[in-house]
């Protein structure tokens, strides 16, 4: 049987989803400019593990297929444009802004390396462009680049200050997705509480949140890739409250449980607030799950700063856990500060994985037993409304099911789907779900 035939173009993605889509952006691009054999490697920086396997994937895709061109673009290629050029598999660098210009494309654009001053570049929003080809659900990138200075982060040096696209842009682009079938729209970007604080009048992220699900009545989700919670505005509060199509669940940009290593970070909230965060929210809406970016071992970390970062899981709720080694970049305030060893980074990070572990086993137990609404994927799997994996057996992707919750083995639901959903079905599900869970 002969292999299927090799994209044109090819986009191998790393890092976040703001990279998804605008990777999907570039593929167009690029075919448009009639490339062919071409692989376009878009970068993250976010680690020093992420831009080394970004060049060890460079080396195999070129030893694969010699006759490949390799254009090199994202945040690692935006931070360090001379380490991929040195690479004699590379044919072109390309900066964070310039790879949003199709010009750049074109086979005869001009130059090796084009990578500009991302700060002084008055770049572009993101290219609002919606799904990328055969997910299960929409991302939208509705904001790019940040304005704070976080002592271990590199990303504003990869993105550039923080800009927003103009609202009328991704209410047209969710209703063209809606129009195209799908039922989840994720609206993604690097600092999304940021978002319009550039734009005239200063919509907010919850002005714009409560515009799409009002200019799209039959999206049936709504969902938030990331929030830092100290800048959730009063509407975005009110529309996690009161908006039953915007998910329940919140990824919360957390870092640490210590206020000494928070301010050591230049985080802009405290322990205190991101608990009484947490605690209003439950409040106000109950099916919230929060899952949350913790980084172990920072440095200058105490034993005792460690152990509240831990208790923070408990504190919080939280359920759904990314967890961080410290790794230094290079460029950063926190890489001149005096490192932890390896293996007490490392066992923090343990900890902090089997707490959260610990955190999502109590939840999945929570929900066996249950009906809940699932939007489908790929491969026989399915998610829940508060982002919680679950296995269904083969139904087609992208379908909106009921299912009865049978169990789980600690990191998915098991699940037996009982009906389709359309919708207007899936809103009358959840409100006779709601009402049930108030009369039990
Ligand atoms: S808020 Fe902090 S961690 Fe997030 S992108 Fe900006 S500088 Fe980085």
């Amino acid at each position: 049987m002969s292999a299927a035939p090799r994209a044109k173009v090819e986009i191998v993605n790393f890092g976040c989803r703001l990279n998804l889509v605008e990777g999907e952006a570039m593929r167009c691009a690029a075919e448009a400019a009639g490339r062919d054999n071409l692989v376009i490697v878009n970068t993250c920086a976010v680690t020093a593990e992420a831009a080394r396997q970004a060049r060890q994937t460079i080396r195999r895709l070129k030893r694969e297929a010699p006759e490949r061109t390799i254009i090199v673009t994202g945040c690692a290629a935006q931070t360090a444009p001379q380490t991929f050029a040195a690479m004699l598999e590379v044919t072109k660098v390309l900066g964070n802004a310039e790879k949003l210009d199709a010009e750049a494309f074109r086979p005869d654009a001009a130059g090796r390396i084009a990578v500009g001053d991302i700060f002084a570049a008055p770049a572009a929003p993101p290219p609002v462009r919606g799904a990328v080809e055969d997910h299960t659900r929409a991302f939208l990138a509705i904001q790019t680049g940040c304005d704070h200075r976080c002592t271990f982060c590199i990303i504003p040096y990869g993105r550039g200050p923080s800009r927003s696209t103009p609202a009328e842009a991704i209410i047209a682009a969710a209703k063209d997705c809606v129009a195209r079938g799908f039922q989840e729209i994720v609206l993604t970007g690097v600092d999304l509480t940021a978002y319009g604080r550039d734009i005239d009048g200063r919509p907010g992220l919850g002005k714009l949140v409560k515009a799409i699900l009002r200019a799209a009545p039959d999206l049936a989700r709504l969902r938030l890739s990331s929030i830092d919670c100290i800048e959730a505005d009063d509407t975005l509060l009110d529309a996690i409250a009161s908006e039953k199509r915007l998910m329940p669940h919140l990824h919360l940009s957390l870092q640490a449980g210590s206020d000494m290593i928070l301010k050591r970070m230049k985080r802009r909230h405290s322990r205190t607030d991101a608990v009484r965060f947490c605690t209003e929210i439950r409040a106000a809406r109950p099916d919230i799950v929060f899952g949350a970016d913790l980084i172990a071992g920072f440095p200058t970390e105490t034993e005792a700063m460690s152990a509240e970062t831990l208790a923070l899981v408990e504190d919080c709720g939280l359920t759904h856990l990314h967890v961080f080694p410290f790794s230094p970049r290079p460029g950063t305030p926190a890489a001149q500060m005096p490192q932890l060893a390896q293996e007490v980074i490392a066992a923090r990070a343990k900890a902090l994985r089997q707490a959260g572990a610990a955190a999502l086993a109590r939840h999945l137990d929570a929900q066996t037993g249950r009906t809940l609404s699932l939007l489908t994927e790929r491969g026989g799997t399915a998610r829940a409304e508060d982002f919680t994996r679950v296995q269904v057996g083969h139904v087609p992707a992208g379908r909106l099911i009921a299912a009865e919750i049978t169990g789980h083995d600690g990191t998915m639901l098991l699940a037996r789907p009982v009906a389709a959903l359309d919708a207007s079905l899936n809103a009358s599900l959840n409100a006779s779900l709601g009402r049930i869970a108030e009369m039990a």
